[in-house]
């Protein structure tokens, strides 16, 4: 058990990426605080998973994109353990839209959550945080490897590697580490669909190990930074991705 005795707040929770990484840091014997924005019933299965496979956790409602919400998560964290050791930063949103139909609200509502929304956590987060914690960002492969339709969302990500490194060097002589996650092509709800066709492909083609990611593929990669064996590791933006490079969709 590497997390025994660690509280945890991971974001978007309740589904996808976020609820696999939830589970494992509560099966190495965190606490996690399973924020969700709408999926209560989501969030629930989440806790309840947790909880009969001997863990510890509670769900917490929480728009990620907004301050006062942001600030509600932390201070019910305080409320009930007084401090907090790992932030899980995984609450995002993808609009994919070719340039000829860039809207600014699609625009604000990826920048608002995506990037906005992992400050703000982190800001609060900061404020239970000692020396030995660790925060984690997930990114994707699409800051560096961007396709087709991607161009904000993929320009959000390249901000959480970028704000990542910049809070590494900022947080770093208190102790707290920061990272970055950068998930490949992964079965969540939110890309149920997506990767059919031409396009998965593709994707598979250029992937070594020859399939799309699963949540339980990124969750020990958060584990491992979650936990003391990564304390040495800060600033770093690490792909999950089976390997996939330059597709060039
Ligand atoms: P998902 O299946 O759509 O799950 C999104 C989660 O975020 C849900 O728990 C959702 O909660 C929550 N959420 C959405 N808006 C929120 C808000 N405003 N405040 C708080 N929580 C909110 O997504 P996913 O595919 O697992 O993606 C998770 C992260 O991985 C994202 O940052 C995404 O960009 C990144 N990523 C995903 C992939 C991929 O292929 N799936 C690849 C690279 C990176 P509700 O259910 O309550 O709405």
């Amino acid at each position: 058990m590497k997390l025994n005795g660690k509280i945890a707040v991971v974001t978007g929770a309740s589904k996808g990426i976020g609820a696999g990484i939830a589970k494992a840091l509560a099966a190495q014997g965190a606490t996690v605080i399973v924020n969700y924005a709408s999926s209560k019933a989501d969030a629930d299965a989440v806790v309840t998973h947790i909880t009969t496979h001997g863990g510890s956790a509670i769900a917490v409602q929480a728009d990620m994109s907004q301050g006062t919400d942001v600030a509600r998560l932390f201070n019910t964290v305080r409320e009930h353990y007084g401090t907090l050791d790992v932030l899980v930063n995984n609450a995002g949103v993808a609009v994919f839209q070719m340039i000829d139909d860039l809207t600014e609200e699609a625009f604000h509502t990826q920048f608002n959550l995506n990037v906005l929304g992992y400050l703000l956590a982190v800001r609060e987060a900061v404020k239970l945080m000692g020396p030995g914690a660790s925060i984690i960002n997930i990114s994707s492969i699409l800051s560096t490897d961007p396709y087709l339709a991607s161009s904000v969302y993929s320009a959000t990500k390249g901000a959480v590697d970028t704000l990542s490194f910049a809070l590494a060097r900022e947080l770093g002589p208190r102790g707290i580490r920061v990272n970055s996650i950068l998930p490949g092509h992964t079965n969540t709800p939110a890309t149920a669909g997506h990767f059919a066709g031409e396009l998965g492909e593709k994707i598979l083609a250029g992937t070594p190990l020859g399939r799309f990611g699963e949540p339980e593929d990124i969750a020990p990669l958060a584990v491992f930074l979650a936990s003391g064996d990564s304390h040495w590791v800060t600033g770093e933006s690490i792909r999950a991705s089976g390997g996939v490079r330059g597709v060039g969709y």
